[in-house]
């Protein structure tokens, strides 16, 4: 039986190299710890945690505890920090932290409400692979509805239709279903934005619940095999888990094992032969301009072989001396066979004995089928002979 958290999940679409550096490789967390951001998330989550477990010893908290309770969980997170953050981002993200709950106190105060669980954990099986897991901020219960609260600290985070945001709020909601729906007629989900001062309820249905879970089972499942098989002979025929470069890779932890971002760390390390030493990073350099030049050449040549061929042609010759060499105008005629036809030509040909000669197998469809996993290659290995070409792909900066 596997058990899946929705970052799991999540990571899994954003980049299958880091799912598979962090979860199957077991290299370490998917995010860099000593993030302000992520401070700020953990310690504004430790003092409502606070806040309500005292209120549900009959004890509502001032603002002025909740504000030592604040500045204490700051401090503990950052003992544990690396190196010592810039004082003037740390300001800034405590002063966001206490503006948050000084708002948070204002408006729920005196937090009237029946708590359930505070930071507790859910879990439901999904079928009889798979299990399903999460952490839930708050759960409350309000007459037959049951209420999961969430907070939202950063601010990127807009109260949206965005679809995955929302699969994750069903996904849990089908987890505390199973807990408790006995109990409770509703599920409603409340998202606590404190730095837009606002909150958003909506309510989420059995129909939801089951597109949702059918979706992620079927991803849960491609993990699964793509495991399996990344642990196999011939885990190199296909890369199970291919990393994905973009924006995100700045938080990964994994770009010095990437081979999409270790470059970013490579040694200037000296290369050397008969004429010159360069480093890497010149070499690059060189091979960029020399491609642009190649790239304008190639232009040059084609414009230049157009205006050549009009004139010998209009002309009526075929060759032309000058000092520098020769050019010969030729022509060649090419056959073209109209989709529709295709059947009709292949039966012409085979009734003239000719198919043999004009078919030959296509190793561009045969890659691609390996590749997409259509052919097992692990059954083809006597029969497709594997070799890897590589070549460079490069752009040129913006001026
Ligand atoms: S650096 Fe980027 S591409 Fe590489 S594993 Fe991390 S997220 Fe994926």
């Amino acid at each position: 039986m596997s058990t899946y958290s929705y970052s799991q999940i999540s990571t899994f679409k954003t980049c299958p190299r880091k799912y598979q550096y962090h979860y199957v490789d077991g290299l370490g967390k998917t995010t860099r710890e000593d993030s302000l951001v992520l401070t700020l998330w953990n310690v504004f989550h430790e003092t409502l945690e606070y806040l309500y477990r005292q209120k549900s010893n009959t004890l509502v908290p001032s603002l002025e505890d909740l504000m030592t309770q604040y500045h204490q969980l700051w401090s503990q997170h950052l003992s544990a920090y690396a190196e010592p953050p810039v004082e003037s981002e740390l300001s800034m993200f405590t002063l966001r932290g206490i503006e948050y709950l000084q708002w948070y106190h204002e408006t729920y105060e005196p937090f009237d409400v029946r708590v359930m669980g505070i930071e507790d954990w859910i879990s439901v099986r999904l079928d009889e692979q798979i299990n399903f897991r999460g952490k839930l901020d708050r759960l409350d219960a309000d007459g037959d509805t049951i209420v999961i609260t969430d907070y939202k600290t950063s601010r990127r985070l807009m109260p949206d239709d965005d679809d995955t945001n929302r699969e994750q709020l069903v996904l849990y909601a089908h987890g505390v279903k199973h807990n408790y729906g006995r109990k409770f007629g509703q599920i409603q989900w409340l998202l606590i934005y404190p730095h837009l001062r606002k909150e958003y309820r909506f309510m989420i249905d059995d129909e939801e619940i089951w597109l949702v879970v059918s979706k992620y089972l079927t991803i849960m499942h491609d993990i699964e095999t793509r495991k399996s098989k990344h642990d196999t002979l011939f885990a190199d025929w296909v890369d199970q888990f291919p990393p994905i470069a973009g924006n995100h890779c700045q938080w990964c932890p994994f770009m010095q094992i990437c081979p999409k971002r270790r470059h970013q760390y490579m040694d200037e390390e000296i290369l050397s032969s008969d004429l010159w030493e360069k480093t890497i990073t010149t070499l690059v350099e060189d091979y960029i301009r020399i491609n642009e030049q190649s790239k304008a050449l190639e232009a040059e040549k084609k414009y230049l072989s157009k205006l050549v061929s009009e004139r010998l042609e209009a002309k009526d010759i075929t060759a032309r001396d000058t000092e520098a060499g020769s050019v010969w105008y030729q022509t060649r005629d090419f056959y073209s066979i109209p989709t529709t036809a295709t059947e009709d030509l292949k039966q012409y040909l085979d009734a003239q004995w000719l198919l043999d000669q004009t078919l030959k197998l296509d190793t561009s469809a045969i890659t691609n089928l390996i590749k997409d996993e259509t052919l097992d290659m692990s059954q083809l290995d006597w029969l497709v002979v594997k070799s890897t070409s590589s070549w460079i792909v490069s752009k040129k900066k913006k001026e």
